[in-house]
């Protein structure tokens, strides 16, 4: 066991000798308290460690000791529904054994020791297995089966399995050589996880909010930022999505925003409703919470922590969500850590080396085809919330995000001043998955869903521009087509892209439902360009109160939106055309 001595305590981060013999990111316990932190520098005897507890009272001279190896996750059933710290303990059996105040350098072991899982074998003994495999499974909450594997860096040929009830430690199978296998694995949380290949994002990540899903969609495996002042929404959208996007595991890391905050997540989760099964959704989600209390460094970790359990599950050939509210914080832990370690600093005190960890981070998620011999594929979907001071946009955690992501979910604070929410700009946000997810559109909802969508963007584009016309000679000089785009692109503002996250109809909208929305709107735009031009006058168009059925399309249920809305396309063709006098 390699021992040294704390030399330097400077905030979360702390200098010790004697650390001969140790490696980067190798775990340590520091002082008397024992306190977890990982090594981030080494140099000759000297380690500079990053402790995730708080430090305070923590001596010159104290012991400091490396385990040997870095911040391993434990990976096995028993993972979701639940509530961990950035370093993977549990907070619920904290709290419990120590109170509300977590103790410094307490421990907890990731996975209940004493829970017993029913293990059901699926192969035989005599066939030979390799990293990735399915031993079998164990039935881990009503929703999700968990997949037994072979860990990434295992092979043999299975000697003995048997099924029946065990403990996450107990073995399961052993192979020939003595290889054995128990239910859970160990997995150091800043390595990816392998697969075999990776797929192209092409299947949207549908999120029942129609502004995303109809403008800036986001693939399934794909990286959206979401990026917004204090109050525009950025914890609303994250949470919106944990609840309800279609996903069949969800993680969702809170970096500690705000102190309250969390504790509201770790309060609210645990008493939502999964939609889909009724069941709790804490049924297919984990939690990793940071809250404000515990020191930047963790922050750090916790992003780690909740990517390296997302790549489990996508082992098993699940599709993962994985929202990261806010990843400004993460940012912040390493401009903290870098000036205490009196690096170079790059733009705005964060370190030059920022770019390349966001990038890095990002690279671990994907649509993936996955390792073990069943042919399953799996994707990771991450949302990243980010909290630019002052809402600037051109901050360095903001941009460099920017720079990797392929969907850019811009939040505006004028908009959420006038509580037009979600607060995303249509002008700002962009998507670069739209073209690919476009085939799965039109074989899954509708051909012509691109065009729908399109000219829907157009007529918005089109309103800002007529805007500054308005603005400069007011709105009656404009003719009446363009008038008629004000008052649609004002319908597709008001009765579309306007989504309340709290309502029990219209929080999720199917993205048929979406389709056909807008393909009303777009119906009504057409046919009213098309009496215009045959001499009916805008005014008279407006007389037929249509705007007051488009508003309340948002009201009807999913299941009944196809027949009604294709019946209100079809009056609305009716009636305009009346208006004609040939
Ligand atoms: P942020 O995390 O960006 O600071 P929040 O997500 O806490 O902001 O949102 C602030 C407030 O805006 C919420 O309390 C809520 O009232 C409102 N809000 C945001 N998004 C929505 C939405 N989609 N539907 C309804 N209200 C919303």
């Amino acid at each position: 066991m390699i021992e040294g001595t704390i030399t330097k305590v400077s905030g979360p981060v702390v200098e010790a000798r004697g650390m001969g013999g140790s490696r980067m990111y190798d775990v340590t316990f520091v002082g008397e308290m024992k306190l977890i932190g990982e090594i981030i520098r080494l140099e000759g005897d000297n380690a500079v460690v990053q402790v995730y507890e708080d430090t305070s009272g923590l001596e010159v001279g104290e012991i400091v000791t490396c385990s040997g190896h870095p911040l391993l996750l434990e990976l096995g059933p028993g993972m979701l529904s639940s509530i961990y710290d950035g370093v993977q303990r549990r907070l619920p059996d904290l709290a419990e054994r120590y109170g509300d105040f977590i103790t410094r350098g307490t421990v907890s072991d990731p996975l209940d020791r004493d829970a017993e899982w029913e293990f059901v074998p699926e192969v035989e003994p005599g066939r030979s297995v390799s990293a990735g495999d399915a031993l079998g499974y164990v039935q881990e909450t009503k929703v999700i089966k968990h997949l037994v594997m072979v860990p990434p860096d295992k092979e043999g040929v299975i000697a003995d399995i048997k099924g029946g009830n065990f403990k996450v430690e107990d073995v399961i199978a052993v192979t020939e050589d003595g290889v054995e296998f128990t239910l859970m694995q160990k997995w150091p949380a800043r390595e990816p996880r392998p697969v075999l290949d990776k797929l192209d994002p092409v299947v949207p990540f549908i999120t029942g909010t129609r502004t995303l899903d109809t403008f800036f969609p986001v693939a399934q495996g794909g990286y959206s930022i979401i990026p917004g002042g204090f109050g525009t929404g950025k914890t609303v959208t994250e949470q919106t999505l944990a609840k309800w996007a279609e996903a069949d595991v969800v993680i969702y890391v809170g970096c500690g925003e705000r102190g309250n905050e969390m504790t509201e997540v770790l309060s609210e989760f645990p008493a939502l409703q999964d939609v889909r099964s009724g069941l709790p959704l804490m049924e297919r989600t984990i939690l990793v919470a940071n809250t404000s209390n515990m020191p930047v460094a963790a922050r750090e970790a916790s992003i780690y922590t909740g990517i390296t359990m997302a790549e489990y599950y996508r082992d098993m050939g699940y599709d993962v969500a994985m929202m990261a509210d806010s990843t400004s914080r993460w940012g912040e832990a390493l401009r903290e850590v870098s000036g205490r370690l009196e690096e170079m600093p790059g733009e705005e005190g964060y370190p030059a080396y920022l770019a390349t960890r966001i990038a890095d981070f990002y690279e671990r998620c994907g649509r993936a085809k996955c390792i073990g011999s069943n042919g399953r594929t799996g994707s990771i979907t991450v949302i990243g919330a980010v909290s630019p001071p002052g809402g600037d946009f051109s901050e360095p955690m903001t941009q460099n995000s920017l720079r990797i992501s392929g969907a850019f979910w811009a939040l505006d604070t004028g908009l959420a001043h006038r509580r037009h929410f979600p607060a995303i700009s249509w002008l700002k946000s962009y998507s670069l998955y739209l073209d690919r997810v476009e085939e799965w559109y039109s074989e899954n909802v509708a051909m012509d869903w691109k065009q729908v969508r399109d000219k829907a963007m157009m007529i918005l584009q089109k309103e800002a521009e007529l805007q500054e016309i308005v603005q400069l000679v007011g709105p009656d000089s404009l003719p009446e087509f363009a008038r008629a785009v004000l008052e649609v692109a004002r319908m597709l503002r008001e009765d579309y892209l306007q989504q309340f996250a709290f309502s029990e109809v219209d929080a999720f909208c199917e993205p048929i439902k979406q389709y056909q929305m807008l393909k009303v709107i777009i119906t009504y735009y057409d046919v009213l360009q098309e009496v215009l031009v045959k001499g009916v006058s805008l005014k008279e168009a407006l007389q037929i109160p249509f705007r007051a059925q488009i508003s309340r399309m948002k009201d009807i249920p999913n299941q009944e939106a196809t027949e009604r809305l294709d019946a209100l396309q079809a009056e609305i063709q009716n009636e305009l055309r009346k208006l004609i006098r040939y």
